[in-house]
């Protein structure tokens, strides 16, 4: 799988996301990466790419035309239109579910806005979906793109070394994860549960199951009603 970032700022995501896991995975050829400088696009003097909004407003928009021209050289790679992703604050809340689905294509489009964001005209050409990693608005969409990288590589087979550890976790069956430990057995006078260590494998899956359900509920009861819309 073939991740492209389109942003003002190449060398943020890079510095991001070849580090650890996923640096490997990319060193290792599990998954590819490569992030395109907007401005490189640009057909302005000075390597300008952003504009007044039209109708006034705060700031500055990222124009139509070097945001197009740098898709369209992912398009001229790789010979067919790829899903491509808006990082916005203006859409749904980025999920598991959208990582597993996104890590089935064989490339996928990141497109990062800076400023105030980018001209709609070209949003309406060339976007797919659109994704918020949360409400909250940043500055740019590089960590927002760098979080979608790291979620969906995660479930790119080859990419986690333990293949379970992408199983268990977190959001599968909408559930959130059980509590883990490590040695030492005692710290700080707390003692890791028991049952953890009486080497009873069904005992140990039926209590990591009822702390899961325990956790979510206290923490994300709304999980456990997604799943039973989904019955
Ligand atoms: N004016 C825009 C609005 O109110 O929707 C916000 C623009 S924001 C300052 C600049 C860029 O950061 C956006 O174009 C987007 O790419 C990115 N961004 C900001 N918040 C984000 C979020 N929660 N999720 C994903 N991307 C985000």
């Amino acid at each position: 799988m073939k991740f492209w970032v389109l942003t003002l700022f190449p060398e943020m995501v890079e510095n991001g996301v070849l580090t650890s896991i996923t640096g490997r995975a990319v060193e290792k050829g599990i998954i590819e990466f490569e992030a395109i400088n907007i401005r490189d696009y640009t057909n302005e003097k000075h390597g300008k790419v952003d504009d007044y909004p039209y109708g006034g407003g705060a700031g500055m928009l990222m124009q139509a035309q070097p945001v197009y021209d740098a898709y369209m050289s992912v398009v001229e790679k790789i010979g067919y239109k790829p899903r491509t992703v808006y990082l916005t604050p203006a859409a749904k809340v980025f999920s598991q579910g959208k990582a597993k689905e996104f890590a089935l294509e064989e490339n996928l489009v990141l497109l990062c806005g800076h400023y105030e964001g980018i001209d709609e005209r070209v949003l309406e050409k060339i976007v797919t979906d659109n994704v918020s990693i949360g409400d909250y608005v940043l500055t740019g969409g590089e960590l927002a793109a760098m979080v979608v990288v790291d979620a969906v590589s995660r479930m790119v087979p080859g990419v986690l070394t333990n293949a379970a550890s992408g199983k268990d976790e977190s959001f599968s069956e909408n559930l959130l994860e059980y509590p883990q430990y490590t040695r030492p057995e005692e710290w700080m006078g707390e003692k890791v549960p028991p049952i953890l260590l009486s080497g009873h494998h069904a005992n140990v899956e039926k209590w990591r199951r009822e702390q899961a359900i325990k956790r979510t509920m206290e923490r994300r009861p709304e999980l456990l009603k997604d799943n039973e819309d989904d019955r």
